[in-house]
């Protein structure tokens, strides 16, 4: 028999009557991503514990239980080891499959549920019979109700029994999906992949919007965002990236408006761009990594400029956090070492010297007044190149 993966549902438990759609919103996305995994996988939820169960030796366990720990709306994982259903055939599995936890712990305790009410003993009397013989087999250990340093886990259900150890932390959350759909704007930099794992991490299933100014910027740039897209699809699954031709309106921008309004004007650009692409793909909202008073495009005035040419709410989830903070989950998530690769970024090309700390809407609304603002954004939406991102393609 082999090794069976337990993942505990968090939050969405709580759910209500819509407690089953997000049980089957998970299930469907872990049975995407075990297909990456080898043979073929059985899954099912029972009870609040949704089973990952390999169902030929071409499974590749260790990597479906790397995949499981990034699922959203689990909040614990543990690898199981199944056994037949007799009480020595349990206790043989507990000593082989937990070794170097029974080695490491100086105080344990035992917990049982049989859900297959035939099986001859019941929880208490089967916790009983393991707990006395591991007390036996292993002079170290002490019994501990309340405070062991490892719970010994056995589950007998009607196909089999199971045995495990402490549940690792899973990723938490709600199911991608659950929440509907949104568009990140995704640079090369530290806070729009967190900010975009952030907002998945809520449920929300995400397409990715990158403004690319080649030449200012290199094919090294956006390969690096797509990498970015990449190291995010193992929490969000598959994505779009829309790389959006930028050039063109950076250089319209350059010529014809003031200097100080460069960069608050191009970020309403990309916003209004970025609605478009939300329109075309049924989106309901847009993401950015913004971080109140990074820096100058970041004052509570200027986001005021930029949200105001779109009616979709616009979510920014590292909006109070310091730089710290935001280091700290890039890191968590692996996409740190990828941002601070060392290439131009399009608002870094362009930046003015002395960027407007505190435009008003109408001050920006002037500034824009001699351009054709709806033929250069169709312009660009209609420029843009879909690249799609598979699971795990970094
Ligand atoms: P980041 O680390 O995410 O690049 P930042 O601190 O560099 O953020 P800005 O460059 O002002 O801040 O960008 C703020 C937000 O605007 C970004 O987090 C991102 O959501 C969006 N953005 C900026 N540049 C681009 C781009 N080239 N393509 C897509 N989105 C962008
Ligand atoms: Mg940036």
């Amino acid at each position: 028999m082999n090794d069976i993966i337990l993942l505990k549902l968090g939050e969405l438990v709580l759910k209500g009557l819509n407690r089953h759609n997000f049980e089957e919103q998970l299930m469907q996305n872990a049975r995407r991503r075990l297909q990456h995994c080898g043979g073929k996988f059985k899954v099912y939820t029972k009870q609040s514990i949704t089973y990952v169960e390999p169902t030929e030796d071409s499974c590749d366990v260790d990597a479906a239980f790397e995949a499981m720990k990034k699922i959203f709306g689990a909040v614990g994982v543990c690898r199981s080891r199944a056994c037949e259903k007799d009480k020595d055939a349990m206790l043989a599995a507990v000593r082989e499959f937990l070794a170097p936890q029974l080695a490491a712990a100086k105080t344990f305790k035992v917990e049982c549920k049989r859900s297959d009410k035939t099986f001859p003993l019941n929880s208490i009397q089967l916790a009983q019979y393991l707990g006395g013989e591991l007390d036996e087999a292993y002079p170290h250990l002490t019994a501990d109700m309340h405070h062991p340093d490892l719970t010994v886990y056995v589950e007998v259900r009607d196909d089999a029994a199971f045995v495990h150890g402490d549940v690792e932390p899973g990723a938490g959350g709600l199911p991608v999906g659950m929440g509907g759909r949104a568009v990140s704007l995704l640079s090369g930099g530290i806070d729009s992949p967190v900010a975009s794992w952030m907002m998945a991490k809520r449920g929300l299933s995400l397409e990715m919007v990158h403004f690319f100014s080649y030449p200012y910027t290199s094919e090294e740039a956006k390969q690096k965002v797509l990498d970015l897209a990449g190291l995010l699809t193992p929490w969000t699954g598959r994505l779009v990236v829309h790389v959006v031709p930028f050039t063109a309106i950076q250089e319209e921008l350059r010529r014809s408006c003031p200097e100080e309004y460069f960069t608050i004007l191009m970020r309403r650009f990309m916003m209004r761009i970025a609605a478009q692409v939300a329109n075309r793909v049924g989106a309901e909202a847009l993401i950015t990594g913004e971080s109140l008073g990074q820096v100058a495009s970041q004052t509570m005035e200027a986001m005021h400029c930029t949200g105001a040419v779109t009616d979709l709410p616009i979510f920014r989830p590292v909006v109070g956090m310091d730089k710290e903070e935001i280091v700290r989950i890039s890191r968590k998530i692996n996409t740190f070492e990828t941002s601070i690769l060392p290439y131009e970024d399009c608002c870094t090309v362009f930046t003015p010297k002395h960027p407007k700390l505190k435009p008003t809407l109408k001050q920006c609304e002037e500034a824009e007044a001699g351009l054709d603002v709806e033929g250069m954004v169709t312009a660009a939406v209609e420029g843009i190149e879909r690249v799609r991102i598979g699971w795990g393609e970094a």
